[in-house]
C-alpha cells in the first residue's frame, strides 16, 4: 500500500477516459463543498459525473463524522457496492471526509474492498491518489499538511446564482463535544488577495452571492492580519459580488467591529446570522469548553438586534450533554424564549471518539435525552411559527436562483435566507427583485412579485 509520503507526477488530464464517477456526499456544506471540488478536479482528468453508482468505474462516499456511528455506516455503504465491484472488477472504491481522515489505515485495514482512503487536507490530491490507484496499489492519503499555507481557489463547475468560498479549514477550539480539531486540523486562513481574486472570478461568471464558508469564519486572519471583519468590508467595497453570507460563526469571536461592519455594508452583507449557542446555561457552556457564558451569550444577541434590527438569527443546541440537570436543560428552554430563533438545529448529545466529553462518567440517560429534544422541538415549532407570521404583508428583495416550468414559480432567497416562492419566469434567475409575503411558514414564505 501507497502512504502520503509517497509522491511523483502524472500526466492526468486523460486517466479518466470518459469513465463515470459517482460521489455519495453526507454532512455538512463543507462536506458538499469538497464533494464539488473532487469533482471538479475529476472532470479536469475526463471523469464523467454520474447519477448511479452501477454506470460508475469510480465511487467516492464522502463521510462524515458529525452523526453516531459514522464508520458503522462507511461499513454498510461500502457493503452495497460488493456486488457492483463483483461484477466489474476495475470498479475503483474511495472513502473520503472526516471517518477517512479520522481513521486513516484502519479503514482500508477493516474495509478490504475500499481502494483508498483521502483526507479532508488531501483533496487536492485526489488526481495523483487516482492516478495511483487505477495503477493498482490502494493508496491512504490523510496526513494533515500543518505547515502548508491554506492556498486554494474555488472549484465549482457550474457555479450558478449563489456558491461557496471556502474562507478558513480547521478548528483550534477543541470543544469537548466536537471531533473537528481532528479531522479538519488546525486553523488555517486563506490569504486575502487570493479570496478578492477568487470572489471577482465568480462574479464574472455570473455569481451574484457567495457564503464564506469556515468550522468559524469570524475567527478568520489573513498573513496580513485582516480579520474577518475587515475582510467582509474588503469584499463589499472591493469586488463586484451583490451579496455576502457566511457559516459558521462563534459567538466568542462575534466582535462589535464585526457586528458595525455588517451594519455599515447591510447592502451586501445578508442580515441572517447563524449563531450556535449549544447550551442555555453557563456551567455546561464551560464544561463543554465554549469560551463564553449565557450572559455573554445575550449580550451579543442584544447588540446585534440592536445595530441590525431586520437580523435572523438561528442556532445550534446540543441537550443532554454529560452532566446536564434537569434546571440546566430549563436554562436552555428560558434563553429559546429570549433570543428570537428563526431556525434551529437540535441534538441529544451523543459521544464521539478522541473527545474529552465522550470520556465524561456522567452521560446522561438516552431516555431522558431524547425527552429533552422532543421538548426543544416542541417549543421551537411554537415560536418559530409565530415568528414567521411577522413577514405576512411585508415586502423582501429576493435574489432568484431556480425556475420549475412545471409549475411557474421560481424560487430564491430573501436577505434574512428565507426561501422565497412566487409565479415567475426562467429569466428572473439571478435578478433581484420585490415580493410581496402573502403566507409564512418558518422556512418558506409564498408570496407575489411586485411590479
Ligand atoms: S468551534 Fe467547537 S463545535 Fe465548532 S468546529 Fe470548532 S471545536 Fe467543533
Amino acid at each position: 500500500m501507497q502512504t502520503d509520503t509517497q509522491s511523483s507526477t502524472f500526466s492526468l488530464t486523460q486517466i479518466g477516459q470518459g469513465d463515470g464517477v459517482y460521489i455519495s456526499t453526507y454532512g455538512c456544506q463543507m462536506n458538499e463543498n469538497d464533494s464539488e471540488r473532487m469533482m471538479t478536479l475529476l472532470e479536469m482528468m475526463n471523469f464523467r459525473p454520474v447519477t448511479s453508482p452501477d454506470q460508475a468505474s469510480l465511487i467516492i462516499i464522502n463521510s462524515c463524522s458529525i452523526r453516531e456511528k459514522p464508520v458503522h455506516k462507511v461499513h454498510s455503504e461500502v457493503g452495497k457496492y460488493r456486488k457492483l465491484k463483483n461484477l466489474n472488477p476495475k470498479l475503483k472504491i474511495g472513502v473520503a471526509g472526516c471517518v477517512a481522515q479520522q481513521e486513516k489505515e484502519n479503514l482500508k485495514a477493516d474495509i478490504p474492498l475500499i481502494d483508498f482512503v483521502l483526507g479532508t487536507d488531501a483533496i487536492d490530491r485526489l488526481p495523483e491518489v487516482v492516478a495511483r490507484v487505477r495503477d493498482g496499489a490502494p493508496v491512504v492519503a490523510a496526513r494533515f499538511e500543518h505547515q502548508q499555507p491554506y492556498h486554494i481557489e474555488t472549484l465549482v463547475r457550474n457555479p450558478g446564482v449563489s456558491t461557496f468560498v471556502n474562507i478558513t479549514k480547521g478548528c483550534d477550539n477543541f470543544c469537548t463535544f466536537c471531533i473537528v480539531p481532528f479531522t479538519r486540523g488546525r486553523e488555517r486562513s486563506r490569504p486575502l488577495k487570493h479570496l478578492l481574486d477568487d470572489v471577482n472570478k465568480l462574479v464574472e461568471r455570473g455569481v451574484k452571492e457567495v457564503t464564506l464558508l469556515g468550522q468559524n469564519v469570524n475567527s478568520y486572519e489573513s498573513e496580513c492580519g485582516t480579520n474577518f471583519a475587515q475582510l467582509l468590508a474588503r469584499l463589499s467595497t472591493d469586488t463586484g459580488i451583490e451579496r455576502i453570507r457566511y457559516t459558521t460563526s462563534h459567538p466568542k469571536d462575534f466582535t462589535d467591529e464585526l457586528i458595525d461592519v455588517m451594519a455599515e455594508h447591510s447592502h451586501k452583507v445578508m442580515e441572517y446570522i447563524h449563531l450556535p449557542v449549544q447550551s442555555g446555561n453557563s456551567d455546561v457552556l464551560a464544561r463543554m469548553n465554549r469560551g463564553y457564558t449565557r450572559e455573554d451569550y445575550l449580550a451579543r444577541a442584544k447588540r446585534i438586534f440592536e445595530r441590525l434590527p431586520q437580523a435572523v438569527l438561528s442556532t445550534d443546541l446540543i441537550v443532554g450533554f454529560p452532566g446536564e440537570t434537569d434546571e440546566q436543560f430549563e436554562d436552555t428552554l428560558t434563553l429559546m424564549r429570549e433570543v428570537p430563533y428563526e431556525n434551529l438545529f437540535a441534538f441529544a448529545y451523543s459521544p464521539r471518539p478522541m473527545t474529552k466529553a465522550a470520556r465524561f462518567t456522567d452521560q446522561v440517560p438516552d431516555e431522558v435525552k431524547s425527552a429533552r429534544l422532543a421538548r426543544v422541538l416542541d417549543l421551537h415549532r411554537e415560536i418559530s411559527f409565530a415568528l414567521a407570521k411577522k413577514y405576512e404583508g411585508t415586502t423582501l428583495k429576493v435574489l432568484v436562483e431556480r425556475y420549475d416550468s412545471e409549475t411557474g414559480r421560481v424560487q430564491g432567497r430573501s436577505t434574512q435566507n428565507k426561501s422565497v416562492y412566487f409565479r415567475g419566469s426562467e429569466q428572473l434567475i439571478g435578478a433581484t427583485v420585490d415580493v410581496r409575503i402573502n403566507e409564512a411558514f418558518p422556512l418558506v414564505l409564498r408570496g407575489e412579485m411586485v411590479l
